[in-house]
């Protein structure tokens, strides 16, 4: 064992593929005074006994490019290091049992074209010709995906250990780190079984030991291990070394060539948590008992699918434990929490694929202090301290693990562990027939009607829906929106620090509430929200549920040698808006202020019922209307006497279809870290005088602009992602849409190349619409004309 130095630059904690692939592309990048420390052997955990597929689709742009550099990186280490990699691009098939599978690939392989990975519908012939040895009578068809590949991971680890260590990396074996210190909000030092290194970044790739090493430094990482499965048959004939990986999601099962036989694994929908009292210590190459029950569903699909496997012995059965996270995507990036603590963990059974483009962009994170994409979906700020529980993160990963095969409906709900959050009113909501969604933890109503099935086509709560629409737009309606993510900076330095975050002026008088970006360096959207001033010395700053650790941390981060303190105020206030032509007089209705002198952008204290809320005149939705700001406490008593004035009650399906037919923006979908204002078309929310974070480089010449599109075709039901051509060729993609009773069609938000452009074509499951394409929102309420 080599000694241990006393310091240095970055320490990385567990030799996994992960590590190994940050501490290789830190390396590149030029920081060399990098540590690993693994508590056994190198790729030991969990990387040892990994499958080795490599696909490259994911649900967005983004993460499909991060693991798109991932097959260009190990298609060429093997050239670099000199280490054998078994990287092969093999392609992969994968199978449709249904017609609404086989609209879910139709969809994918749109998706995958836009991303930029080839990626065809082929018949069920064609899949056969592809993948000789299965059956496919009762095959619907196919999509082939030429790029995706296998690789061998323990080949893998080496190979980036290897290429790091010749750039001077140490990596260090048989030390296990059991202490992080921290002080004053930074990590200081990792304490090991051989002593202790002091550290200017630790980065925590502790596999399924991550949550723990985690909690040494009071970070969250939630992840929980699961057992996963695969066996390795015998030869098969017709079974040769270029067969491509062969998936048959509806049978839950996969298909890989191993020395003339097949690796045969799968994602079962009810998975089997493993590790609830810890993760025992030594657990080196190490595998759990064969459960060939919980196996079953797996193979017993696998023989329907390869009858050969019927007659075929089993080589080798692995039960390796994986962690699985709540929403099955990746934990990347610094802790909130901790300064200088960054995380590349809970990798759902892919790490391999997403290990090059992972610990890629945690190394150019650590180097230049941001990420420099948008890695939203994979940000452990998607979480928060709540997702530290063993308890619900277990109930949770019997669900997660399944996903990767599960169909991906639209508007999906995860079913397990819930309820956890819930507005003080959800025992209300229920009563009156809440049909519940979930986000950031919250219970939240997706409209008012019993859950119907799962559809891509126009699905059977519309109605509904367009019901509480047309009360909102016609007359006014009521919603909770209590999960909204609030925090308060107080302080006398609270508006000069708003003013450097904020692209919008916000140094506004007492009572004023202000629409605004937060920018990034590079001109991106970190966020956008509202900031309304509550006091000389005090805002109130409102941002989506989704993104609230997030905007919490980057403005925490922000305010810099400010004196102002930042405090979350979420659980503190409970939120209902009344939106509509009506919500003045239904509002006047029970309150003595006056609702008459209110002007838009305002927000002061008012009585309402028995109690005082803060109502402030802003809308989402595009119509009259006040969100109120309740005090916990008072949140039922306001609720009932809300009601008592007989508003209709309307759900989150409702404000997104009617967001965006007014064309406003959201966070996650048409605002991101790579959007600009100038991209989004919110050039208007930027002060001219500039001297705010990000100016430099928020008007930027765009390549790409946010548009409102609306579609010809009434019957065809857009969900968000598809593709828009013009001519056949790619030129852009729908982020958010929702149908219109409005306009009587399907509406969207996308991105396009060219601002100019006023039509294209919509790809829906391989189907063409025409389009009607602008940087004008479709429907503006104070022409009260609806423009199609
Ligand atoms: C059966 C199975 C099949 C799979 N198939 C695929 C596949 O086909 N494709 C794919 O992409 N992915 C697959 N995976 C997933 C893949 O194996 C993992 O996502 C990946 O290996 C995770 O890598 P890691 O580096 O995060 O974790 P690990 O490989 O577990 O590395 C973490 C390391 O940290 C070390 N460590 C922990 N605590 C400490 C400490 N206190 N001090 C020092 N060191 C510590 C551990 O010893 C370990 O070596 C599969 C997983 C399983 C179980």
């Amino acid at each position: 064992m080599k000694a241990l130095p006393s310091r240095a630059q970055v320490v990385i904690i567990g030799g996994g593929i992960v590590g190994a692939s940050v501490a290789y592309h830190l390396a590149e990048l030029g920081w060399t005074d990098v540590v690993v420390l693994e508590q056994g052997q190198l790729s030991c955990g969990t990387t040892w006994h990994a499958a080795g597929l490599v696909g490259q689709l994911r649900g967005t742009e983004s993460m499909t490019r991060l693991i798109r550099y991932s097959t260009d990186l190990y298609a060429r280490l093997e050239a670099e290091t000199g280490f054998g990699t078994g990287w092969k691009q093999c392609g992969s098939v994968s199978v449709a049992r249904t017609r609404e599978r086989m609209t879910q690939l139709r969809r994918t392989a749109a998706q995958a074209r836009n991303h930029g990975v080839s990626a065809e519908v082929i018949t069920a012939a064609q899949a056969q010709e592809l993948w000789p040895v299965m059956r496919v009578d009762d095959v619907v068809g196919g999509v082939w995906l030429p790029g995706d590949g296998k690789a061998n991971p323990s080949d893998l680890t080496q190979a980036l250990a290897r290429g790091a260590q010749r750039r001077g990396v140490q990596v260090i074996e048989r030390v296990r780190v059991t202490g992080v210190t921290v002080k004053d909000g930074v990590v200081r030092s990792v304490s090991t079984s051989e002593g202790e290194i002091e550290a200017g970044y630790v980065v925590n790739c502790a596999g399924q030991w991550a949550k723990e090493i985690g909690r040494m430094a009071g970070v969250t990482v939630p992840l929980h291990s699961a057992e996963h499965f695969y066996v390795v048959t015998e030869q098969i004939e017709g079974v040769r070394p270029d067969l491509p990986v062969l998936r048959d999601p509806d049978g839950y099962a996969y298909f890989k060539e191993e020395v003339g036989g097949l690796v045969v694994g799968g994602f079962e929908p009810d998975a089997k948590p493993w590790g609830m009292d810890g993760i025992p210590y030594p657990f080196e190459f190490q595998l759990l008992e064969e459960d060939w029950d919980q196996f079953s569903i797996i193979m017993e699909n696998a023989i329907h699918r390869v009858p050969a496997l019927e007659t075929t012995g089993v080589r080798m059965f692995y039960n390796g434990p994986e962690s699985f996270t709540p929403d099955n995507m990746f934990l990347l990036g610094e802790a909130p929490e901790v300064r200088g603590f960054f995380v590349g963990a809970g990798f759902n059974s892919a790490g391999i694929a997403s290990a090059g483009g992972a610990g890629r962009a945690l190394a150019e994170w650590i180097v230049n202090g941001a990420p420099t994409s948008d890695l939203w979906p994979a940000d452990l700020r998607r979480f928060a301290r709540w997702a530290d529980n063993d308890t619900w993160l277990r109930d949770r990963v019997t669900e997660t693990l399944g996903l990767h095969y599960a169909m991906s409906w639209p508007n999906k709900e995860l079913e397990t562990a819930r309820p956890l959050r819930r507005s003080p009113v959800h025992h209300l909501l229920a009563a009156a027939g809440a049909c519940f969604g979930s986000k950031m933890g919250w219970e939240r109503v997706n409209y008012f009607g019993t859950a119907t099935p799962y559809t891509f086509d126009r699905p059977e709560w519309q109605p509904r829906v367009n019901a509480e629409i047309n009360a909102c737009r016609t007359q006014a309606a009521l919603f909770d929106q209590t999960s909204f993510g609030k925090f308060t900076l107080k302080g006398r330095d609270a508006a000069a620090a708003l003013q450097w975050l904020c692209t919008a002026d916000v140094d506004v008088e007492v009572g004023r509430v202000v629409y605004t970006g937060l920018l990034n360096d590079r001109g991106g959207y970190e966020s956008d929200l509202t900031v309304t001033r509550v006091a000389h010395d005090e805002y109130l700053i409102v941002t989506g549920s989704a993104q609230s650790t997030r905007d919490f941390d980057v403005i925490s981060k922000g305010l810099g040698e400010h004196r102002a303190v930042l405090v979350d105020a979420t659980g503190t206030y409970a939120v209902f808006s009344v939106m509509g032509p009506k919500s003045r007089e239904i509002l006047q209705s029970v309150s003595k202020a006056d609702f008459s002198a209110f002007a838009v952008g305002s927000s002061r204290l008012v009585d309402l019922g028995y109690a005082t809320v803060r109502a402030t005149r802003m809308t989402y939705v595009g119509e009259l209307g006040w969100e109120l700001y309740v005090p916990s406490e008072f949140a039922v008593t306001v609720y009932e006497s809300l009601l008592a004035t007989g508003l209709t009650q309307a759900g989150y399906y409702a404000i997104e279809a009617m967001r965006i037919e007014k064309g406003y923006r959201a966070w996650g979908r048409e605002l991101g870290p790579e959007v600009t204002p100038a991209a989004a078309g919110l050039r208007f929310t930027c002060k001219k005088t500039g001297g705010y974070r990000g100016a430099d480089r928020a008007m930027d010449d765009p390549d790409r602009h946010v548009v409102s599109i609306v579609l010809d075709d009434p019957e065809a039901h857009l969900w968000g992602g598809e593709s828009l051509l013009r001519d056949g060729e790619p030129v852009g993609y729908v982020t958010s849409a929702a149908y219109s009773p409005t306009l009587g069609t399907s509406v969207a938000l996308g991105f396009v190349s060219d601002a100019a452009m006023e039509k294209a074509q919509v790809d829906v499951a391989g189907e063409m619409y025409s389009a009607q394409i602008s940087r004008k929102a479709p429907y503006d309420p104070t022409s009260s004309r609806v423009k199609a």
